[in-house]
């Protein structure tokens, strides 16, 4: 049984799909507070609870054989987590202590975790590799650095195996259709901008166009969602059978594009214009991220298949059909 936890959330449901379609049995403890019930597979055993919830947590490992733990469950906006620290460290931080505590305690020892190219902080090269300094500038980008390191420090002394994935810009949807992003509020940019072009909003937020970039806005490296699932199927398989483990890889296409490109490239999919208001750079968004993703090509064999216009298309496609989400 494959522990999922925050298998309700936007990539947690992906991977949760992708899962039972390769046959693996799913277990998913979602609370629910940005999730959504709908969105995870009906194949899967569903728990509403708190990762950090240790008498859950006792519990679930004692009636279920637990082979591995998928960690996507966290707080993740860059800008939320400026204006709200303590709950990014209680929400990320605190928590998967307490899940880390309890899974060592049940002799549960391997873990596949969520990480984020937010740990980079400011850009020196062009590449970002996986021994790049961390020094993330904001919360959320430390708190996930925080927990990078418990777990290594886990690793070394209590065994616990891990793979460590470092998310660039998640971006599309299952191209079956029935699953896709959704937060309320949205704050990320491609869900945004498919928002506005459906008439959901009346103009989309440029944050800053004076960085020093081709065009001034920021510059993100986008993967498609389910080449990221792609990559968690393979850290699996990697870690049952500990070929490959104490492993940090980044998750990205080596390839940046700025917010204005995105911005044309939805417009030019959808045959819509947008209306644009250039607007503060927000707080915490570094002006450059871009992966090298090579390391994990050549341990795992990770190649992703899918392009930007794939992406958007099928994010296009989500939004389209549920402007309202799973609301509707
Ligand atoms: N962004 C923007 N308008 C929006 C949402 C995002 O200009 O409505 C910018 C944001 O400042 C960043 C980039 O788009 O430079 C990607 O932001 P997103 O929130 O999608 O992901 P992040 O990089 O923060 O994880």
């Amino acid at each position: 049984m494959i522990l999922v936890l925050g298998g309700a959330g936007y990539i947690g449901s992906h991977a949760v799909k992708e899962l039972l379609d390769r046959g693996y049995h799913v277990l998913v403890i979602d609370n629910l507070s940005t999730g959504h019930r709908h969105s995870v597979d009906m194949r899967a055993v569903f728990v509403e609870g708190n990762i950090g919830d240790c008498m859950l947590l006792e519990r679930i490992f004692t009636q279920y054989n637990i082979e591995v733990v998928m960690h996507f469950a966290a707080s993740c906006l860059v800008g939320e987590s400026i204006s709200k620290p303590l709950e990014y460290y209680e929400n990320n931080v605190i928590n998967t202590f307490h899940l880390l505590k309890v899974m060592i305690k049940n002799n549960i020892k391997k873990i596949i975790f969520s990480s984020t190219c937010a740990t980079y902080g400011l850009a020196e090269t062009e590449f970002l590799n996986e021994e790049s300094p961390p020094s993330p500038i904001n919360p959320y980008g430390r708190s996930k650095l925080i927990v990078e390191q418990m777990i290594d420090d886990c690793f070394k002394v209590c065994g616990l195996e891990y793979i460590i994935l470092r998310y660039f810009n998640v971006a599309g949807a299952d191209f079956s259709g029935r699953i896709g992003e959704h937060h309320d509020p949205e704050t990320h940019l491609i869900p945004n901008i498919f928002l506005h072009l459906l008439g959901k909003s009346k103009h989309i937020a440029v944050f800053g166009n004076d960085f020093r970039t081709v065009d001034g806005t920021c510059i993100r490296d986008y993967i498609h969602v389910l080449d990221l699932v792609e990559a968690h199927i393979l850290s699996l398989q990697a870690l049952l059978n500990s070929s490959s483990v104490g492993k940090v890889y980044n998750i990205g296409n080596n390839k940046g594009y700025s917010v204005k490109q995105i911005i044309e490239e939805c417009e030019r999919l959808t045959n819509k214009k947008a209306t644009i208001v250039y607007e503060e750079r927000r707080e915490g968004d570094p002006p450059y991220l871009v992966a090298s993703a090579k390391k994990i090509g050549e341990e795992l064999g990770w190649v992703p298949k899918y392009s930007l216009e794939d992406m958007l298309r099928s994010a296009w496609q989500w939004h389209r059909n549920n402007p309202d989400g799973y609301n509707n």
